[in-house]
């Protein structure tokens, strides 16, 4: 065994060698193919699934059933003292798969009749295989008396109990060799930290089914090649949804009885717009969406024809328009949408999929690229924001366990608690300045300490750099503060005092003022934007910007919803950043739509208390 193996690969894995994914080919969420054969999808004739439309449009093609099978495992030694960090490592990535199940175990609830049951019944099975003292404890023995890695060890000891079941001669216990074999894929799976598959080797026009995406999986998603996704888990606000509107792909989350409903191959229509995931279509279906994808192009041209022309309401008010990016290869699109700029460049592509932390030259490089791309166009780099669902595997000691996430050490907490993080991001961002304008935002602060601790960072970053040599801007670029907890919301007039100016992200806004979780599907009906809470923050903010002077953009994603228009320019906000594809149809509505009214409009509503009133609200404004 060389002394890389022995030693080196922290993950235990091989990872970054061995390929990933798809040897089984044939595994569905919830169960492989002969499951699905099994639970009696004989029938193959049309079926016709229903979820959350998060991502809007048409996607024709055939299934990728992303797979839940076989990882290539390297096996290798651990060292006396690496022992008991690797049984830990292995209870880990149990009761990340317990939990992973029980989330689907909640979720399958939601069916109804015999497929509830049957499916209730596998999941139970599996989350009493991971308590099973035989696989534990079995596991457990190997890494301690055998001194291998967890990833072998779990490999080994399924190996030898599926073997035990595959030799009895009834066919129930026969059947849980297979069971077996797929709770231990989803352990190594677990352990590796890696995406399920990458998506390099589907045949075009693929659509992905999958019990979960999670963000890090769709930047890996080439829209060239995979045409749209379903899943079983996913609200519509989370950073997945928003990756697959900003990439354009049509995607359906929460598809609760998609679960093992779907082989390889078969036909999908995936109907981002109405939530609809249609397996096998009929002929006469199928060429009713084709007329639809047809439409949607026609429509797609006109409103490219908007382009180059500005953001203008009928009355004369100038809006700005900017582009919010996920990806560097959005950059292009950005500018092909007609923005005036980069609202809100998103940083934890640079942290995802991958296992080391990105040094401070390829972020520069990374930022620098996209400022080229922009052509003298500013652009908003917020720092990093993980923590909660935005998980990014590189920090994973970084972020360590925590019993809320979403209020934990995450965004701009942990980049002032681990100031190498942040000095990387500052010191990048001033070196990238030189080849445009940029402007630095700070995710979820809730204090004008964090706001002066971010600046005092800034001054020490930019003499550091001075000292090496860099050309450092003078002044530095502006320091501003997303506004999207309450309590920021509130004192927005002492955040206003400290910062050069606010971002207003209506998502975590919403998440945090109502204690809805953005990316659960299970509460996914009370995420409310317009409820008079979050309204009221929004305004508050809104106002204290104007008062202090200082600009004031919304980024989250109802910036991006033309319907949410009027209400943003009748409160005063005359900056909004939203994905480029959202782009065209906004800046439609205001050229439609007159100041004057929507600012009466926007009056009205804020004296609504009802939700439902606010919406016909905005829904019968005209303009
Ligand atoms: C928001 O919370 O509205 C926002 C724009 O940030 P993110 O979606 O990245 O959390
Ligand atoms: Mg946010």
């Amino acid at each position: 065994m060389s002394e890389r193996s022995r030693h080196g690969d922290p993950r235990g894995t091989g990872a970054a060698h061995a390929p990933q994914g798809v040897s089984r080919g044939s595994s569905g969420p919830g169960g492989s193919a002969r499951d699905a054969n099994a639970r009696g999808i004989q029938d193959r004739g049309e079926r016709v699934f229903t979820g959350l439309p998060v991502s809007p449009g048409v996607a024709i093609g055939p299934a990728h059933v992303r797979d839940t099978g076989d990882l290539k495992v390297v096996e290798y030694c651990v060292t006396d003292d690496q022992v008991e960090a690797e049984v830990a490592r292995f209870d880990t990535a149990v009761r990340k798969a317990r939990k992973q199940l029980g989330k689907v175990r909640a979720k399958a609830e939601s069916l109804h009749g015999s497929a509830a049951e049957e499916l209730g019944y596998l999941l139970d099975a599996h989350l009493q295989m991971l308590r099973s003292q035989s696989l534990i404890g079995g596991v457990e023995r190997r890494i301690r008396d055998r001194q291998v890695n967890a990833e072998s060890a779990v490999t080994a000891e399924i190996a030898r109990i599926a073997h035990d079941f595959s030799e009895m001669d009834d066919p129930y216990l026969k059947a849980r060799a297979e069971e077996f074999r797929e709770v231990g894929a989803r352990i190594v799976r677990n352990l590796m930290d890696a995406p399920f598959t990458t998506f390099d080797a589907l045949e075009s026009n693929s659509i992905v089914i999958a019990e979960e995406v999670t963000p890090a999986d769709t930047a890996l998603m080439d829209p060239q090649r995979i045409a749209g996704f379903a899943t079983v888990l996913g609200g519509a606000e989370g950073h997945t949804a928003i990756m697959a509107r900003s990439l354009g792909l049509p995607a359906v989350l929460g598809v609760a009885d998609l679960l093992g409903q779907v082989l390889p191959g078969e036909q999908i229509i995936v109907d981002g717009s109405r939530g609809r995931v249609i397996v096998n279509p009929t002929e006469a279906r199928l060429s009713r969406y084709r007329e639809r994808l047809a439409e949607m192009k026609r429509e797609a041209r006109q409103l490219a024809k908007l382009r180059d022309l500005p953001a203008v309401t009928r009355d004369h008010h100038r809006i700005t328009l900017q582009a919010n990016i996920e990806l560097p290869r959005e950059g292009e699109q950005a500018v092909a949408a007609g923005a005036e700029g980069v609202g809100l460049l998103r940083t934890e592509f640079l942290y995802m999929n991958r296992d080391d932390l990105p040094g401070e030259d390829e972020q520069y490089q990374a930022i620098r690229q996209i400022l080229e791309t922009m052509q003298g166009r500013p652009v908003t780099v917020r720092t990093l924001d993980v923590g909660g669902e935005k998980l990014a595997w590189s920090l994973g000691d970084h972020l360590g366990d925590s019993v809320n996430p979403a209020l934990g050490l995450r965004a701009i907490r942990l980049s002032l608690k681990q100031r190498d993080l942040l000095d990387t991001q500052l010191a990048a961002v001033l070196r990238a300045a030189r080849h445009g304008p940029v402007r630095i935002l700070l995710p979820m602060v809730s204090s004008t300490y964090e706001m002066r601790e971010a600046r005092r960072a800034l001054h020490e970053v930019a003499r550091d750099l001075a000292a090496r040599g860099e050309p450092v801007p003078d002044p530095l670029p502006p320091l501003g503060a997303m506004i999207e907890v309450p309590g920021a919301a509130l004192s927005a007039d002492a955040l206003a005092a400290v910062s050069d100016f606010f971002a207003i992200g209506t998502n975590d806004l919403t998440m945090y003022t109502l204690a809805i979780d953005r990316g659960e599907e299970r509460v996914a009906h009370l995420y409310n934007p317009l409820h008079p809470a979050v309204l009221r923050l929004i305004q508050f903010a809104v106002e204290a910007a104007l008062r202090a002077r200082i600009p004031i953009s919304v980024c989250g994603e109802m910036a991006g919803d033309p319907r949410y228009t009027p209400l943003f320019l009748g409160l005063g906000v005359s900056d909004l950043s939203m994905s480029s594809a959202a782009l065209p149809r906004v800046k439609q509505r205001i050229r439609q739509l007159e100041m004057r009214a929507a600012s009466h409009r926007a009056m009205a509503i804020m004296d609504q208390h009802d939700t439902g009133r606010i919406a016909a609200l905005l829904d019968d404004f005209a303009g």
